[in-house]
């Protein structure tokens, strides 16, 4: 099969690739391995990430959209190239089409450093999307009714809050704090309770495994292991659920706060339809345990995880993808 179009989720954290006829053909996560001080890109995606924290120095990891926008266009260039040749196999012979989600809060000139490295990847046409719009219309939300609908993404690296009616954003609000800020904040507070100094690997997996916002009656307990800073010596240490409570809610708490500013912009109208619908959380930070319950309990209306919240901004893109002359007028852009 001939592959001419793909759509690309670009996230800070995840790349996700879909194919029309086909659904996600890819899922590697937003990494790249680069040799010092030659330059040379050594791996990308999954085996760079496996190489995180374990490099000697002639080697670099990056995440080159870690704070959402392009922090490094030649690393950007090289990631998008490997995910097209991947999406397509063997078969090169069309250049394809390319549609690719940026955050809401990016500057056109952001947006255009996007497309200047999809076309310089081998894209014969690139286009952004707005990722808010992409996670309602893949969290099955009506965007082009004249409900007010609000999604809240919680990524990586980014958190994005819009409220969506007829098709368009009608207030939104982009912040860099997301999962990234969740694993900082726990070996943080590992650290200056228990003097281990743990990975940021380590601290992402005792987020998923056991991390909550609200106590839990019934703890939940993970055993990890770090260096002791004191002896310098690897040592293992029983974290309990509870006890990440504080040091997770302290980020939440931020991106509550970027989801008030939001419903206090938001025209009086559509923060009713808000209100009776309640609001829906994307992305891979809103599985985070309890997250839907505090920011309800916060903001005082209510708040849904979506269904397959990781996916909800490539199954978009793919909607947009399958339907590209219709969405080509209102949503697609060049720059
Ligand atoms: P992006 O779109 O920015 O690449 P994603 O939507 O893919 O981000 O989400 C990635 C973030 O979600 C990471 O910080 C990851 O640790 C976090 N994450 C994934 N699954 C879970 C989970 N079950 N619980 C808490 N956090 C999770
Ligand atoms: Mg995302």
């Amino acid at each position: 099969m001939f592959v001419t179009k793909i759509a690309i989720d670009l996230g800070t954290c995840n790349s996700l690739v879909f194919i029309p006829k086909k659904g996600i053909v890819l899922q590697e996560p937003s990494v790249v391995a680069i040799t010092e001080p030659e330059k040379r890109i050594l791996a990308v995606g999954e085996e760079a990430k496996s190489m995180i924290g374990r490099t000697p120095e002639t080697i670099k990891v990056y995440r080159p959209l870690k704070d959402g926008v392009i922090a490094d266009y030649r690393v950007t260039q090289a990631m998008l190239k490997h995910f097209i040749q991947k999406a397509q196999g063997g078969l090169r012979i069309f250049k394809p089409e390319l549609v690719i989600s940026v955050p809401a809060g990016s500057t056109s000139t952001e947006r255009r450093a996007v497309i200047g490295a999809a076309l310089s990847a081998g894209a014969k046409r690139a286009f952004v999307v707005k990722e808010p719009i992409l996670a309602a219309i893949g969290a099955g939300i009506p965007i082009n009714s004249s409900q007010g609908n609000m999604v809240i993404d919680i990524g990586g690296g980014t958190s994005e809050i819009a409220v969506i009616s007829l098709g368009g954003i009608v207030t939104s609000n982009s912040i860099r704090t997301g999962g990234d800020k969740m694993d900082l904040a726990i070996s943080e507070y590992i650290k200056k309770k228990y003097n281990l100094a743990i990975g940021t690997q380590s601290a992402e997996e005792i987020k998923i495994r056991i991390g909550t916002v609200t106590r839990q009656r019934k703890e939940d307990f993970f055993e990890i292991r770090g260096r002791d800073l004191i002896s310098g010596l690897p040592k293992n240490l029983k974290v309990s659920s509870n006890e990440l409570v504080e040091p997770l809610k302290g980020v939440l708490e931020q991106i509550i706060e970027a989801v008030k500013q939001v419903l206090r912009k938001t025209p009086p109208e559509l923060s009713a339809d808000i209100m009776d619908k309640g609001m829906i959380l994307t992305g891979g930070g809103s599985l985070l345990r309890n997250t839907d319950k505090l920011i309800a309990l916060s903001t005082g209306v209510p708040c849904f995880v979506a269904e397959e919240a990781l996916f909800c901004v490539i199954k978009g893109i793919g909607v947009v993808l399958e339907n590209l002359e219709t969405y080509k007028k209102s949503l697609l852009s060049k720059k």
